[in-house]
């Protein structure tokens, strides 16, 4: 009888404590620089994903370099008590294949709890480039190889995929100038310190828009809606046949949070999703938000498994690694 009275009181105590969750900030993690594309949606989302947390305040701790794969070994490490989130993109999937000593296991390490969007990119340059179409550019870059600066956010960003892919399509190799973030890559770019780079429009749009970069084209096999971004042509369109890069976010939590969190947080992440602000604001800077069974923990971890198998033999031929 004590001892039925005693777990009892456990199996309580347990349930009182997850039905109060959370009773305090929740962090998310960006692995990028603050005001970047990463950082953008991270502050847009956690300001609706609050209504499912007991409107608890949701923190962002900007945790850059290393492509992405320091601030996502952070997270694999911290306490698996829902009070330490991570928001990482296509990265997830491409830095097994980059990384020969990648401090966590992707599949493993981490709870998945869903996806938050798709975003397309585009290929910008500096203000002082003298091609102001992408025939210009491709004219301007055999003119100039051995010469021409890329900037990324680091082996393993979006950044550096959509680079990669491009220096191989064109087939001109570029230095590349690797950031914390595409945040202090676009200041050099509108600085003039760098030539190019290919980078999510949710950092872009608003530089398009004002004209404040050289915009040469979508990386989409169709042109975007979005009205800052809708007379830009593909590079499918313009001679880089199938050329076809879009990104996306997703959530996760520290392997073994509690099953009873990461439902709590799924939840909270599938209203979010529904917030008619947070899909305007989504649209607007050119990203759509997941309305498929990627929201699903489960089909989450599926899509990044098979986006793994989709980009690594890719990466592996282009021969990049990091130890
Ligand atoms: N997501 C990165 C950032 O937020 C950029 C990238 O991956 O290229 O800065």
């Amino acid at each position: 009888m004590k001892r039925t009275l005693i777990a009892l009181s456990a199996m309580l105590a347990a349930g009182a404590a997850l039905a109060e969750f959370p009773e305090k900030p929740v962090t998310i993690v960006v692995p990028f620089a603050a005001g970047g594309p990463t950082d953008k949606v991270a502050r847009d989302l956690g300001e609706v994903l609050r209504k499912g947390l007991n409107n608890q305040t949701v923190l962002i701790e900007n945790v850059g370099g290393a492509g992405g794969t320091l601030g996502a070994a952070k997270v694999a490490k911290a306490n698996p008590d829902g009070y330490t989130l991570l928001l990482h993109h296509i990265g997830m999937a491409t830095a097994p294949a980059l990384y020969r000593n990648l401090p966590y296991k992707v599949l493993d390490d981490f709870e998945y709890l869903g996806m938050v969007n798709d975003v397309p990119m585009t290929l910008i340059g500096r203000p002082s480039l003298p091609a102001n179409n992408y025939a210009e550019l491709a004219k301007w870059l055999e003119a100039n190889k051995g010469k021409v600066n890329l900037a990324n956010a680091g082996l393993g960003a979006a950044s550096h995929l959509c680079g990669l892919l491009f220096q191989q399509s064109v087939k001109i190799d570029m230095t590349t100038v690797p950031y914390k973030g595409t945040a202090p890559a676009m200041t050099d770019i509108l600085g003039g310190q760098v030539d190019i780079m290919c980078d999510q429009t949710t950092n872009t749009s608003g530089q398009i828009a004002a004209g404040k970069v050289k915009a040469y084209a979508v990386t989409t096999m169709k042109p975007l809606s979005t009205p800052a971004l809708a007379k830009l042509p593909t590079l499918d369109s313009q001679g880089l046949k199938g050329f076809n890069v879009s990104i996306w976010h997703a959530l996760y939590a520290p392997k073994g949070t509690p099953k009873a969190i990461v439902d709590q947080v799924n939840a909270a992440l599938r209203n979010a999703l529904k917030d008619p602000e947070f899909i305007k604001r989504q649209e607007a800077l050119g990203a759509e938000v997941v309305t498929d069974n990627r929201v699903n923990p489960a089909d989450h971890k599926k899509f990044v498994e098979a986006e793994i198998a989709k980009w690594g033999p890719a990466i592996k031929a282009a021969g990049q690694y990091a130890d």
